[in-house]
């Protein structure tokens, strides 16, 4: 072997360990990256998701995460207990929903019903948009101390992103129509979603959330289309993050669900509502217009 092979040979050697080192060193940042990618997930996977048991409930829930701070330190929290109101002439709150077809999801925390475009409110001259309604058992606002068998929520936004809740109060009583579609559909299995395709029923389209405010399922109950005699004040989301500045506009007339109706609730979500929380020197309102 004269110099000059020996040289290149010797060269290749260098240059094949040299490749060897930095194949070895590639694959031990992908194992250890892997690793790591790993374990993240893993600990991510074995955060508490809040709900309404012990461990992960509202008293808890700004342990949980720390963008879920309001729950513990907002001095403007909701639900509150509904009494000694401040009479007001407040406006009477237009609305129009329609009847439509509509997603009905089990969320793992209540069944909410997705609603599509086109269904309002209408809040001190601003309209808010309908986005979904959901459910409660037993109810979230109290009214004198009283919690009532369920609470319905329509939850509506701005176009600036504020949003406007309407609660409505529920106990027992006549068996109530307009919910049928939606309980007869109710999913049980969180994350599952069931979808009602419009269908006619006597002439009318069967899901109509106008429906659920009338005492008698009859549309012309709620013609023309104003919420009157309702409790107003400002409040958060009931649930994490508990975000504020929430406006709130709580029916004062309940409206009956038969026993079967709350029973067939229960049976999945009961006890899915968060304790009422200090007025701190908020004002809360009642409407007191006789004709709203
Ligand atoms: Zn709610």
């Amino acid at each position: 072997m004269d110099h000059y092979t020996k040289l290149i040979l010797g060269l290749d050697l260098h240059h094949i360990a040299n490749s060897l080192m930095s194949i070895m060193c590639v694959l031990m940042c992908i194992t250890s990256c892997g690793k790591t990618q790993r374990v993240s997930s893993q600990s991510h996977t074995e955060k508490v998701e809040w709900g309404y048991e012990t461990e992960n409930g509202p008293n808890v829930w700004a342990q949980l995460s720390p963008e879920y701070f309001l729950c513990a330190e907002g001095r403007h929290q909701s639900p509150i207990d509904l009494v000694n109101p401040t009479p007001a002439k407040l406006p009477p709150i237009p609305y129009e929903y329609h009847p439509t077809s509509m997603n009905i999801r089990n969320t793992g925390h209540t069944i909410e019903v997705a609603c599509p475009e086109g269904n309002w409110i209408e809040v001190d001259g601003t309209r808010y948009e309908l986005l979904q309604f959901h459910f409660h058992a037993p109810s979230e606002h109290t009214v004198a101390g009283k919690p009532f068998d369920m609470e319905a929520h329509f939850v509506h936004k701005s176009e600036d992103g504020t949003l406007a809740v309407v609660g409505l109060l529920i106990e027992s009583g006549r068996h109530k129509d307009a919910f049928d579609p939606i309980w007869s559909h109710l999913p049980t299995v969180p994350g599952e979603t069931q979808r009602i395709e419009n269908v006619t029923k006597d002439g009318s389209l069967i899901v109509d959330p106008r429906l659920m405010f009338s005492p008698n399922d009859q549309v012309e109950d709620v013609a023309p289309s104003r919420f009157g005699d309702y409790y107003r004040y400002d409040g958060s989301l009931t649930t994490p993050p508990c975000s504020e500045g929430v406006k709130w506009i709580v029916l004062t007339t309940p409206i009956e669900m038969s026993e079967a109706q709350i029973a067939a609730f229960k049976a999945i979500f009961n006890g899915n509502n968060r304790p009422v929380q200090p007025l701190n020197g908020r004002k809360l309102f009642m409407d007191t217009n006789e004709d709203g």
